[in-house]
């Protein structure tokens, strides 16, 4: 089989590397005779994994000691739930900045568990010149005004990306599903950060949880005891059966990560591959993108066809040069390359040469101006 590059978007492709590792271990991991998914999380074979794999993490990410990596059940969508129980069991008011649809779904969720009276939005999306940019409002206030203050730093769907860290005097939970491990931040400015596996840590279903401890010292507030934050804290993230093998693949990419040379090097590979492919799409007049220059996603690459009609083709001749999944999400239409630190640079210099050609071949689009 020649090269196949998967540019989906979720569940995304795992680190070659990692695959390889895991079938060779997968029916006898460390001579054994068994699986490690079929060993018990309590045995000190797996919990060494465990704590071998919340190590690197915090290497990886360089997380103080004040923070709790917990590993969790239930994807993003968990955590919205989570979040919301953990902080409002008991009532009070949460700010959702809202960038596209995750977000959207964020705050949706909270107002399915609280009430609309408690939840108060701020839509950051303008329109400048046509572009979607990002517009950081002044957020000062009382310090008692809202329990956390929730945004989503890169929207997977719609291919925004924040980059600057938010200020604000209330502790700041991002969804970090689709960048964490991408590009380096700074732990400490955030009060907790939480990511779906599926794009850039492992399989699905997990879900990684960093909190900064003073924000656990309130009694609990969950009503659902698995997803209560004090209770994961409190049995090391094994209060029911984790999800063991998605957690020891999670701990393999933690170390593949290293091998690479940690986040700032990614963060540079990923910065080249969003470049190549932004510099196609801006030079050919078949593509477009509409989203700023400053709030381009480095993950998620959107991009429209200038002539619609040619969407399936484009798909199906992408596929058969083994480019796989770039249709664009349904609510946003066209393309969606997702470039995940698992892609290599390989694979994006395949879809450039391949855009390039379509371009030439189908010759659609007015030409640009330089
Ligand atoms: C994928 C994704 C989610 C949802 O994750 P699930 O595991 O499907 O619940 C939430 N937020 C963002 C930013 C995502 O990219």
């Amino acid at each position: 089989m020649s090269a196949v590059y998967n540019f989906c978007a979720g569940p995304a492709m795992l680190p070659a590397p990692v695959m390889a590792k895991a079938r060779q271990e997968f029916i006898d991991w460390q001579g054994m005779g068994v699986s490690v998914m079929e060993i018990s999380h309590r045995s000190k074979e797996f919990i060494q994994v465990a704590k071998m794999a919340e190590a690197d993490l915090r290497e990886l990410m360089d997380i103080p000691d004040n923070y709790h990596v917990l590993f969790m059940h239930g994807g993003g969508r968990g955590q919205f739930a989570a979040v919301v129980n953990n902080f409002m069991g008991n009532g009070g008011r949460a700010l959702y900045l809202l960038s596209g649809q995750w977000s959207q779904a964020a705050a949706k969720e909270a107002v399915r568990i609280t009430s609309p009276e408690q939840i108060d939005t701020i839509e950051l999306i303008q329109f400048v010149d046509d572009l979607k940019t990002v517009q950081l409002p002044q957020l000062d206030g009382d310090a008692e005004q809202y329990r956390y203050l929730h945004y989503c730093p890169n929207e997977t769907v719609d291919g925004i990306e924040i980059f600057e860290d938010i200020d604000c005097p209330w502790p700041v939970v991002a969804d970090m599903s689709s960048t964490i491990l991408s590009r380096e931040i700074d732990v400490s400015r955030f009060g907790l950060i939480y990511a779906g596996a599926q794009k850039n840590i492992g399989p699905s279903g997990l879900a990684i949880v960093i909190v900064r401890d003073d924000l656990l010292k309130l009694p609990s507030m969950s009503q659902a005891a698995i997803m209560d934050y004090r209770l994961a804290r409190d049995n090391d993230s094994m209060y029911n059966t984790p999800p063991t093998y998605a957690w020891y693949l999670a701990g393999e990419v933690f170390k593949w990560l290293k091998e690479v040379g940690g986040v700032k090097v990614i963060e540079s590979i990923n910065t080249r591959k969003a470049e190549l492919l932004y510099q196609c799409i801006d030079d050919l007049p078949c593509y477009s993108n509409p989203v700023a220059l400053t709030n381009r996603s480095r993950m998620n690459v959107t991009f429209q066809l200038a002539d619609e009609v040619l969407n399936e083709v484009f798909l199906q001749e992408a596929k058969g040069c083994g480019l796989l999944a770039l249709k664009g999400h349904r609510i946003v239409g066209g393309m969606r390359a997702s470039i995940y630190n698992a892609m290599p640079v390989e694979g994006v210099e395949a879809l450039v040469a391949f855009m390039r050609n379509f371009s030439a071949r189908y010759a659609c689009g007015e030409p640009k101006s330089a």
